[in-house]
């Protein structure tokens, strides 16, 4: 009965939305423009492989896999490296198009196919920055690494944390103070120790079961300050890694974990959806009702929504 009023209500929309507007392209982005919630936070966690999942102790992470929607089995682009991921999950296109293919690219080795007015390859925050002007953005990471990869001068925070600790204590004031329609926070430390240590030893995974507490301090600061019900958080990896390294096509360093969370997201738990990176970025524009550019080629994780 519900669903049939749902569906009523949806042709009536349309139907207004049909008469009110002259061409057929201004139904389509006014249907897609609907904003999800008023915070899209994306954590990305650098190594976090989803072989992972089988060992490590993270309660708060699993939580949000419960209470949400996640997929296992998402994939990173090749090569299974740092800079050539990340790219691709801000610019939502792969390495073909953006140009940045190698793990530590600061600049594209091969041209980008497009280009927005910062002179790099549109990422998320142009995209927020064009469609929603008013709004504020941040990006905080661990990695210095990550600078290279977005318009720096589009975000009104632009913060090298060097330590996961303090990355999210910055996220989280940023968070809670300044009301950010989207927050990138990007985690290290467990990359780091995979290097040196191995991508399966205990201390890898201290480190990812230090993140999972650090997230878990970040969201018990959100909801106290009551904004929880009107945020939605991603979290992500750029790859896996196995023994001490990442960069091959094993599933170890390609599958990666992706995980919904929050205001409208399906508490269905595990999805059938084939994910790319690239869908990341994809996705957060969706969430926040803005248009997909053509050449963007991620598709938003619509199985994530509540129907
Ligand atoms: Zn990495």
């Amino acid at each position: 009965m519900f669903k049939n009023l749902l569906k009523q209500f949806s042709i009536l929309s349309l139907i207004i939305t049909l008469i009110s507007c002259s061409s057929s392209q201004t139904v389509i982005s006014q249907e897609q423009n609907i904003q999800q919630a008023k915070h899209v936070i994306l954590i990305g966690v650098d190594g976090f492989g989803a072989y992972a999942f089988e060992k490590a102790k993270i309660p708060n992470i699993r939580k949000m896999m419960k209470n949400g929607s996640y997929s296992l089995e998402a994939r990173s682009v090749l090569p299974s490296s740092s800079a050539v991921n990340w790219a691709s999950m801000l610019m939502g296109s792969g390495p073909e198009l953006h140009g940045f293919t190698k793990w530590d690219s600061r600049e594209p080795e091969l041209p980008s196919a497009n280009l927005g007015k910062s002179g790099i390859y549109p990422t998320i925050f142009s995209l927020i920055d064009t469609q929603l002007p008013k709004e504020k953005t941040g990006a905080i990471y661990t990695w210095g690494g990550i600078r290279n990869l977005f318009e720096r001068e589009l975000v009104e925070l632009d913060y090298n944390g060097e330590t996961d600790t303090k990355t999210v204590e910055k996220a989280t004031s940023f968070i809670t103070e300044e009301n950010p329609v989207f927050t990138f926070i990007h985690l290290d430390d467990a990359d780091h120790t995979g290097h040196k240590l191995g991508f399966d030893s205990p201390e890898y995974y201290n480190e990812i079961e230090k993140i999972d507490e650090l997230i878990g301090e970040m969201i018990n600061s959100i909801e106290e300050k009551g904004l929880l019900k009107e945020t939605i958080i991603i979290i992500t990896a750029d790859h896996g890694g196995d023994r001490k390294s990442h960069g091959g096509k094993t599933l170890k360093e390609v599958q990666i974990p992706w995980i919904a969370y929050g205001k409208g997201i399906s508490n269905q738990g595990k999805m059938n959806s084939t994910i790319v990176t690239y869908d990341t970025g994809a996705t957060i524009a969706y969430l926040l009702g803005l248009e997909i550019p053509e050449f963007w080629r991620g598709k938003p994780v619509k199985e994530s929504l509540i129907k």
